[in-house]
């Protein structure tokens, strides 16, 4: 008999696979991952140090070894069957298991216009290390789509003083998960930076050396790249019989609609109290839902409770979001030397905060505001805009109440 079995070694798979040691789990692990390095994160990617591409692993070849944990590397998971609990790998092996873990992450959506093919998809090291060898000072590149990875690319790109165009289909860049104070500043900061951008265009064809856009007038670009958002990898849940939808759905303990088979981090849907489920595509999620899969899968009943948070580092400015600010909620903005906060509430309760910075200007105050989220209790609107009250202050009272 089998032991554990997790499919899938990004984030969100290697860390459960150290969770469940820590939860006691003294049974075989197999991590099974596609991609023929070490586990590694995704975040650097997009943020080169020095103009090199990072790879940055998230454990090594020793820290496996120590922690038992039997990782496949380069070889994928082809087929799941629930009946005879096995997972097939693209190499003939066939794995047994007791339990087994749906850490497949999210693949890149793909464009579908004529030319397509001439488009770099930007989610693994390997699509990093295409795109920055073809990066070079005087060259041009066009990026579809101005979400959280176009927007970091361009930075990285203007650093190397590549020509950069961004596409995008929506009115406004970043319009999908930051609010409309910060998008709006970190758009301004790029077009200082000369960003060239092309809001609100659809594309047409593309090119070896130009992206001809839907209403006329193309962009001439020496590379192009699309970051048009992802779409989860459900495709073996589908197959097996699993629930799914956007997403493998899965219950606050994070199991799927079989109750030996648990789904994590970008492949998952996890049910709403007030119906429904949400799927997160960010690197805190994708751990945070490890460590709970994990204590779940070793015995444990704990329900997956983290609030949402992710970063993202453009030029010297970091911008960081916890919560799910909503268009309803009531904002409250606090200036500081260099840098911005917002809070949002809900009926006087504080549900989320984001802000804007020099470098990690704003990083202690979004910790000491999600530890306000997490009293759940009203906060004075007034205090929260005030720079010369602590939010300190804030939380200690908050306490107290
Ligand atoms: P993934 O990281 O997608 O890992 C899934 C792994 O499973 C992949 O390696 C895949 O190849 C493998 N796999 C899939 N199917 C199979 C199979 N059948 N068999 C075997 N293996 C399989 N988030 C932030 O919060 N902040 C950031 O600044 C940030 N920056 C990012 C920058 C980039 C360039 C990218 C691409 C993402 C960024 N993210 C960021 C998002 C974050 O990295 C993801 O949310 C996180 O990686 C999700 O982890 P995961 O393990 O669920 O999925
Ligand atoms: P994204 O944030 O979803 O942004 C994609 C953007 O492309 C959206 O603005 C989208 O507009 C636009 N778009 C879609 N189709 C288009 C088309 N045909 N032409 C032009 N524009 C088009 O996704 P992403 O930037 O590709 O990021 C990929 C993943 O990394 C996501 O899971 C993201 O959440 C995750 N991530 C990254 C960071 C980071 O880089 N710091 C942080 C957290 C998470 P519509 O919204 O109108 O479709």
């Amino acid at each position: 008999m089998g032991g554990i079995v997790i499919i899938g070694a990004g984030e969100c798979g290697t860390r459960a696979a150290f969770a469940l040691r820590k939860a006691g789990i003294s049974d075989a692990i197999t991590l099974v991952g596609s991609e023929p390095y070490l586990p590694y994160e995704r975040p650097p990617l997009s943020k080169p140090v020095d103009g090199a591409v990072q790879l940055k692993p998230i454990c090594g070849a020793q820290a496996l070894e120590a922690s038992a944990i039997d990782y496949l590397q380069g070889v994928s998971a082809s087929r799941l069957e629930t009946e005879s609990r096995t997972v097939t790998l693209t190499d003939g092996r066939v794995l047994t298991y007791e339990k087994l873990l749906l850490a497949a992450g999210a693949r890149t959506r793909r464009l579908t216009c004529r030319g397509a093919e001439h488009a770099l998809a930007f989610r693994t090291y390997a699509d990093a290390a295409a795109i920055f060898s073809h990066a070079e000072a005087g060259k041009s590149v066009a990026i579809v789509g101005g979400g959280l990875i176009g927007m970091e690319l361009a930075a990285v790109l203007r650093s190397k003083r590549v020509a950069v165009n961004i596409i995008e289909a929506a009115p406004t860049p970043l319009g999908r998960a930051v609010p409309p104070r910060f998008a709006a500043r970190l758009h301004a900061r790029h077009v200082d930076e000369g960003v060239q951008f092309y809001l609100g265009r659809g594309i047409a064809e593309i090119t070896d050396d130009a992206v001809y856009l839907a209403d006329s007038g193309l962009v001439l670009a020496d590379l192009v790249v699309a970051a048009i958002g992802v779409q989860p990898d459900m495709a073996l849940a589908e197959a097996a019989g699993l629930a799914t939808g956007n997403g493998v759905l899965v219950d606050h303990f994070l199991r799927t609609s079989n109750p030996d088979i648990f789904a994590a981090g970008d492949c998952a849907a996890i049910s709403l109290s007030c119906g429904g489920h949400i799927r997160f595509e960010s690197w805190r999620n994708a751990r945070s839902q490890a460590e709970t899969a994990a204590r779940n899968m070793a015995g444990g009943n704990d329900a997956f409770v983290a609030l949402p948070w992710f970063w993202s580092d453009q030029y010297d400015l970091g911008l960081q979001v916890a919560g799910l600010p909503q268009p309803a909620h009531q904002s409250v903005v606090r200036c500081l030397a260099d840098g911005e906060l917002e809070f949002y509430l809900d009926g006087g309760r504080l549900v989320a905060a984001a802000g804007l910075g020099v470098g990690n200007a704003i990083a202690k105050d979004i910790k000491l505001a999600e530890m306000l989220i997490a009293a759940g209790v009203d906060v004075d609107a007034a205090a929260l805009g005030d720079p010369d009250v602590n939010l300190k202050t804030l939380l200690k009272s908050a306490r107290a109440a």
